[in-house]
């Protein structure tokens, strides 16, 4: 039997599990167990792609670096305290960061609700029951109109409301008895009239707590610590993104007190508005070990790599006569060069197709579109794919010319 065929067979065969069981009977159990595990993601047919796309949620963003995996099989051995983990962890990630307190939850938007959610509570058990409730407490976050996107629904689920404004004097005249905290985009900051030493000087000034998403903003590494050296007393970070955490993991981290009543609402403690927002021991050490080694990485010689990469497929595109390309790094979210491929009428494809064919190709390949043209981003390549991509898009380019 092909390979193919077999695994066609196994897949539909309910003996699959004996048979693979039978043929590695002489072998440890983890080696029969890594044996079934390779095949496991073509056995149920799901299409895996080379990720020249970026860190999107849907194509499950990041891959786990060998230190974070790792970490992972390591900790799942064994039984701890999930607090404990969250203590440890929560200091080494503080102080890698330059905060006073930090937690390991579920996601970047985790962090948004958790932390959220603390501000409103404190340390008031009857409070962290009583959400999304919030009749009695302050129950209003002020947010720039530019940085008031989708992403705010993290901040709604708590049961506050979003007060709107635009300038110094908006937010001076918005701030109430029931302001209960702002939020602030960090990727909107250029949008906003209101910078970030400004819009923590007015919420010091009223003694109001200032959270900060910079979900998708790094590199640039110092971003983990300029915000917290800045005075921003919550900072939500994604975990699964550039850092390559798990993708289910992100940091939330400031002000000690705070960081104390976001835990008070969320596990192992339940009867609380983040009781769904579960994140294990293997995902919380992970997240430390991701977040550790992303620190000491040589940003230098990856950004010099990047370039490479760019400079790679730009080249085995742009032999084919009417093709263009140009490379930018978008200011502050998913800072890295980012290659937009666009042609003339000489090459005969509309971007859809090409998206369509590099996707069914072999191997699958994912890009995004950029209306007539393809973005291309290349942090999420391992080692050797670029050479794959560019081979790609030169056959599938040249071929409708
Ligand atoms: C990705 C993102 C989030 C959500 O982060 P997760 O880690 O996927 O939960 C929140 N805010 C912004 C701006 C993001 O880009």
């Amino acid at each position: 039997m092909k390979r193919r065929e077999a695994l066609k067979y196994l897949s539909v065969t309910p003996l699959a599990g004996g048979i693979v069981g039978a043929t590695a009977k002489a072998a440890a159990p983890e080696a029969a167990m890594a044996a079934q595990a390779r095949g496991l993601v073509e056995d149920l047919g799901i299409r895996s792609f080379i990720n020249a796309a970026g860190t999107y949620t849907a194509m499950t963003a990041s891959l786990m670096q060998p230190e974070v995996i790792q970490a992972i099989q390591t900790s799942s051995r064994k039984f701890m305290m999930l607090d404990e983990v969250q203590d440890r962890v929560g200091e080494k990630i503080a102080a890698l960061c330059h905060a006073e307190a930090a937690m390991v939850t579920a996601g970047c938007w985790s962090a948004l609700v958790l932390g959220t959610a603390g501000v409103l509570t404190g340390t008031d058990l009857k409070k962290v029951a009583q959400l999304p409730n919030v009749d009695g407490l302050k129950s209003e976050v002020i947010v720039q109109k530019a940085h008031n996107t989708g992403y705010v629904h993290a901040l709604t689920n708590t049961g506050i409301k979003i007060v709107e404004i635009e300038t110094p004097a908006d937010f001076e005249a918005a701030v109430s008895d029931r302001t209960a905290m702002t939020w602030f985009l960090n990727a909107a900051a250029n949008d906003g009239a209101i910078r970030h030493e400004e819009w923590i000087a007015l919420c010091h000034k009223h003694g109001i707590p200032a959270m900060i998403d910079m979900a998708a903003d790094v590199p640039p590494v110092e971003n983990l610590w300029k915000y917290n050296d800045l005075g921003f007393d919550l900072v939500c970070v994604s975990g699964g993104k550039a850092i390559k955490g798990p993708q289910s993991a992100g940091i939330l981290m400031g002000r000690k007190d705070l960081i104390a009543a976001a835990r008070l609402n969320a596990p192992p403690r339940g009867g609380n508005i983040g009781r769904g927002m579960k994140v294990n021991k293997e995902e919380i050490l992970g997240m430390y070990v991701a977040l550790d080694k992303y620190i000491k990485t040589d940003h230098e010689k990856e950004w010099k790599d990047w370039e490479n990469r760019v400079a790679t497929i730009e080249q085995a595109v742009k032999k084919v006569a009417g093709v263009s390309t140009n490379v930018t790094v978008p200011p502050i979210a998913n800072h890295t060069p980012t290659l937009t491929i666009t042609w003339d009428n000489r090459v005969k494809i509309k971007s859809q197709e090409l998206i369509e064919r590099l996707r069914m190709g072999n191997p699958s390949i994912e890009v995004m579109r950029n209306g007539e043209g393809v973005n291309l981003t290349v942090f999420m390549l391992e080692p050797g794919e670029a050479e794959i991509v560019a081979k790609r898009l030169h056959e599938e380019l040249s071929a409708v010319v």
